[in-house]
């Protein structure tokens, strides 16, 4: 019998992040008993014609009883709902986590829900693709990725010691930190280019001079990258919006800030200040590369095992 890290582990939403971690816990041998639940009779029959589980609930109540680890993987504006539903039903001892990529607001939605003696450790895997629902899941999802881990101060360091190995297995390097600084680093990397690329994409469409074939014809002049990114879930992208409010705002001004700088270097021909630009810019693309965090293939390599575009 091999050792499981986890005897029972209940999936609360079973998406694209969800479904990902059904998948490398069954390559993984990580839990004895995976448990999915989500809200729709669809995705539920769904993932049990995928075999994501070994039982499989609407009540997300259900599911979580007798679970050591239940992963919350459902949006972001969803989560004390979904705190609220699972809170008495929760074992004793057990670890409840999420996987949100907001953690401030989750925090404070999800905690005054979870009883005294659960454990409960917010965390967010730096991974995805915009794509979405169980189909959309595959077990290399977490491989050599980011997982951020936003334990609040006093938290039980074994639970959290699990709970890195956890995400260790699934393929993950661990990084714990403050949630406010988690919300802050990732108004940067993740919530601008995503709103950025919103609207690029609205305004392309907007456009009366240019028109929509033109656009699609030869997006792969630039604008195809940032229609993936636009493509990423309304929903998802909605609460991340409205639950890092003060983040994202206080990027958008630094942004706005800079842009009139660039503005201002085209209008005025400053060359030098666009090339000195550009070419640290360029720096940082070499970088992420070197970090193994993009690959410099064409179309960035996106591939993942079904042979489908990924990220
Ligand atoms: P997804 O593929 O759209 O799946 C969402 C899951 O949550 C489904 O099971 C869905 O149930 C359920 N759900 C949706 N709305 C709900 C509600 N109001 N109440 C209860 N359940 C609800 O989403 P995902 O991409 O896996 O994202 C899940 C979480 O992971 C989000 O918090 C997101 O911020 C975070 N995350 C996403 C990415 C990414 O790239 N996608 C990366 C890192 C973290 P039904 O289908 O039954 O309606």
């Amino acid at each position: 019998m091999p050792e499981f890290l986890f005897q029972r582990v209940a999936l609360i939403g079973i998406g694209l992040i969800g479904s990902s971690l059904a998948r490398v816990m069954e390559r993984e041998k990580i839990a004895a008993e995976i448990i999915v639940s989500t809200r729709s009779e669809n995705t539920l029959k769904r993932a049990e014609e995928l075999g994501l589980g070994s039982r499989y609930y609407l009540d997300a109540g259900d599911a979580v009883e007798g679970a050591d680890l239940v992963i919350v993987c459902v949006p972001v504006g969803a989560s004390e709902a979904v705190a609220k539903q699972i809170a008495p039903r929760l074992k004793k001892g057990a670890i409840v986590t999420d996987v949100g990529s907001v953690k401030k607001a989750v925090i404070a939605a999800m905690r005054p829900h979870i009883p005294q003696d659960v454990y409960f450790i917010a965390g967010h895997p730096i991974a995805g693709t915009e794509y979405s629902g169980p189909d959309s899941g595959f077990a290399s999802l977490f491989d050599g990725r980011w997982c951020i881990l936003t334990p609040e101060a006093g938290e039980d360091a074994t639970a959290l010691d699990k709970l890195v190995e956890f995400w260790k297995a699934c393929g993950s390097t661990v990084e714990v930190m403050d949630a406010e600084h988690h919300d802050l680093v990732l108004a940067v990397v993740s919530h601008l280019p995503h709103i950025i690329a919103y609207n690029i994409v609205g305004t392309a469409d907007d456009l009366e001079t240019v028109t929509k074939s033109e656009v699609i014809k030869y997006s792969a002049s630039g604008f195809r990258d940032f229609t993936r990114l636009a493509a990423s879930d309304p929903i998802m992208w909605r609460d991340v919006c409205l639950n890092n409010k003060d983040a994202i705002l206080e990027m958008l001004s630094r942004f706005s800030e800079d842009l009139s700088a660039l503005q201002r270097a085209i209008r005025w021909s400053d060359g030098d200040a666009l090339h000195q630009l550009f070419t640290r810019t360029r720096g940082i693309r070499r970088d992420l590369i070197d970090a193994g965090q993009e690959t410099s293939e064409p179309n960035f390599g996106r591939q993942h095992e079904n042979g489908e575009p990924a990220q």
